[in-house]
């Protein structure tokens, strides 16, 4: 689904992608762990051509994605992105949040896309939030809405960078929750998190990412609990 071939990113002089090989594969679950300023954000951002790249490539489905060209818009519909800080529209409701891609981009007839929005709300357990506006909304409560619009483009993939990591801790879990509900059914995700536990359960393969390199990847039992590279032992031993 999504594929890393020898990905090399710099910002002017300082590379800080390094060759990336690595691979998502459709219904798996993803989590990409990795100290600060590792480049977590920055290969994620890649992805959906949020930042370009010099060398190396990234498919999606096959498609070669290009910040520069118009096939682009197209990889970004197939492809959602929920950020740290929610990024909503703060002068639309929740329910019109929800609605917009799919009105806008996907240029769906507006009553079926309002029909399946407060499906996606319903689904992230906040059907009576939906005529609310962002800022009278929690944390917790934005980043459900922040799901239910990414669900709304029906990605094939959904990016996640530190979904939870902006949130007070009593509203980390039902963010969480929502993941866990997603991964059961077999969403494809990749997913920026310090959660350990929560990665833990969730994800099928871990990558762990130090100074711009995957040091070790493999299934997420066996680089969370008997990580084999001192890096990731040493990052784990920290985080925990
Ligand atoms: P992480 O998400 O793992 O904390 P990032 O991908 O945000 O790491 O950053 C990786 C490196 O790239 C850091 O050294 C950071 O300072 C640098 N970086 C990120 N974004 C930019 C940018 N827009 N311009 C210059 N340097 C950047
Ligand atoms: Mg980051």
């Amino acid at each position: 689904m999504i594929r890393f071939l020898n990905l090399h990113k710099s910002f002017g002089r300082h590379e800080v992608l390094t060759g990336i090989d690595a691979e998502v594969e459709k219904g798996q679950v993803v989590c990409l762990i990795g100290a600060s300023g590792s480049g977590k954000s920055t290969m994620l951002r890649c992805v959906n051509g949020l930042e370009d790249y010099q060398k190396g490539d990234i498919l999606v489905d096959g498609e070669r994605v290009d910040a520069h060209a118009p096939s682009i818009h197209r990889i970004r519909t197939r492809v959602a992105m929920v950020f740290q800080r929610f990024n909503l529209f703060p002068h639309m409701t929740a329910l019109e949040n929800v609605m917009e891609g799919p009105v806008q981009v996907l240029r769906e007839p507006r009553e079926e896309v309002r029909a399946r929005a407060e499906e996606h709300l319903r689904r992230v357990g906040l059907s009576d939030k939906r005529d609310f506006y962002p800022s009278a909304l929690s944390g917790g409560q934005q980043q459900r809405v922040a799901i239910a619009r990414a669900l709304a483009m029906r990605p094939e993939a959904i990016l996640l960078d530190e979904p939870t990591s902006a949130l007070d801790p009593e509203m980390v879990g039902e963010v969480l929750s929502v993941l866990r509900d997603l991964a059961q059914e077999h969403m494809t995700m990749l997913i920026v998190t310090h959660e350990i536990q929560f990665a833990r359960e969730v994800a099928s393969n871990v990558f762990f990412l130090d100074k711009g390199r995957i040091a070790e990847q493999g299934l997420a039992e066996q680089v969370l609990v008997h990580p084999q590279n001192p890096r990731t032992q040493d990052f784990l031993r920290r985080v925990r």
